[in-house]
């Protein structure tokens, strides 16, 4: 990997993440053409989506979700969810671990609160969700319901009670490491680098957090993690894990997205793969270009970073983003097949009630295929799934289905581990 994962969002080796205003527009003509069919399944559905990192907007940007802006850039509003019938969103509590250092737990807790305010401002089209419940609550009220996800075990500092109190915050699921190796998890993002401090995996700590997450009910979320912490998780668990925004290695070798014996040790534990948007993950040809420029790429955000240091100003994610949002749009998109190509992939190893989505909103610069602008395209997705041959019924199973029966189950497990310690 490049040393660029420092700053990266969501790959190992791709610098990722949100925004800059005015240049790239996405190309609007996708070829994808919404049948009234497409449209039906689409709309008889409970469409969840596991990662959409727009709380960076929310806490950064002071970014409004009930905007209507034509020109906002972004994936996620609450206009484009329902234009694309999105039922669910996990927002994604991501703190980044450099300029955040020494404040992970207040970082954490002032992106919980980013999302709580949105929904506070919109009651009437959105709510807070905890459970499978209030999904299907939401889901007759015709509000999107809003969960959280914590993307890094390093913003529990070590501390079983700060992960417990992110649980009773409303958080569902957390992933065990984002790109950086924590204190108990090793990553994907940097295995390969020899400064960082590694532990075969999952230390017995951290054995020990998943253990109380299934006690909990907050799901196990295994993207990200290095594949021996894959396997450690896999063999700790009581509960189905998900991969809440990995694709597949087979097609595009990027070290965090799951092999087939993955997906496959996936499928044997009842969990969910959701497939990730970024074109880094699902076309060779994309990730083979942005490694190409990483190393440039991070000069040039590098050299932004210095000089809003210099100037005495703060580094936010807005800024840095606003960079690498430029440099992914120099690469061309892959059509929407390539990630069709991807969720087919799990269906046929995993089976088809081990696939769902899990977009990266908001959280990959911009880059997901030609055709998929925002929420509002999702029914594009459905179209292609119908065209590929896929039943209505298993295409509700990858819109949601699958990432509902997991939950459920993790709320089963949960109790039933409670009652037993009693
Ligand atoms: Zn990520």
């Amino acid at each position: 990997m490049t040393s660029f994962s420092r700053i990266c969002r969501c790959a190992a080796v791709l610098c990722l993440s949100g925004w800059a205003v005015g240049q790239a527009m996405p190309a609007k003509n996708s070829g994808t053409e919404v049948s009234a069919k497409a449209r039906q399944i689409q709309d008889s559905a409970i469409v969840v989506d596991t990662h959409a990192d727009t709380p960076q907007r929310f806490l950064d940007e002071g970014f409004d979700i009930g905007s209507t802006d034509p020109n906002d850039p972004g994936h996620i509003s609450l206009d484009k969810a329902k234009r694309g019938n999105l039922g669910a969103e996990f927002f994604s509590i991501w703190v980044e671990p450099e300029t955040n250092k020494g404040q992970f737990a207040k970082h954490t807790f002032d992106l919980i609160d980013s999302v709580y305010e949105q929904a506070a401002r919109h009651p009437d089209r959105m709510m807070m969700a905890f459970s499978v419940d209030d999904i299907e609550k939401a889901h007759r009220e015709h509000k999107l319901a809003a969960l959280m996800g914590i993307e890094g075990g390093h913003s529990i500092e070590n501390d079983i009670h700060l992960l417990r109190d992110y649980y009773r915050l409303g958080v569902r699921y957390m992933t065990l490491s984002w790109s950086n190796t924590n204190e108990w998890a090793d990553s994907s993002g940097d295995i390969k680098d020899e400064k960082v401090q590694h532990h075969n995996g999952l230390t017995d700590f951290g054995k020990q957090v998943v253990l109380e997450m299934n006690r909990m009910g907050m799901m196990v979320d295994i993207s990200h993690v290095a594949d021996k912490t894959f396997w450690d998780t896999i063999a700790t668990t009581k509960a189905p894990v998900i991969a809440s925004h990995s694709s597949s290695r087979a097609l595009v070798s990027a070290p965090r997205n799951m092999t087939d014996d993955m997906l496959r040790a996936v499928a044997k534990n009842g969990g969910v793969v959701q497939v990730n948007f970024f074109n880094g993950f699902i076309d060779q040809t994309f990730l083979k270009r942005a490694e190409d420029q990483a190393k440039d790429q991070e000069a040039a955000v590098q050299k932004y970073v210095d000089h809003l240091k210099a100037d005495g100003k703060p580094v936010t994610y807005t800024d840095m983003d606003r960079i690498e949002r430029e440099w992914m749009a120099m690469i061309p998109r892959p059509p929407l097949s390539a990630l069709i190509d991807h969720i087919d992939h799990i269906a046929k190893v995993a089976g088809i009630d081990h696939v769902g989505l899990g977009s990266d909103f908001d959280g990959v610069s911009g880059a997901t295929p030609q055709g998929i602008d925002s929420a509002a395209d999702l029914p594009k997705i459905t179209q292609a799934l119908l065209d590929r041959g896929y039943s209505a019924e298993d295409i509700h199973k990858i819109l949601g289905e699958n990432t509902l029966r997991v939950f459920r189950e993790v709320e089963r497990v949960s109790r039933e581990m409670q009652a037993s310690a009693k």
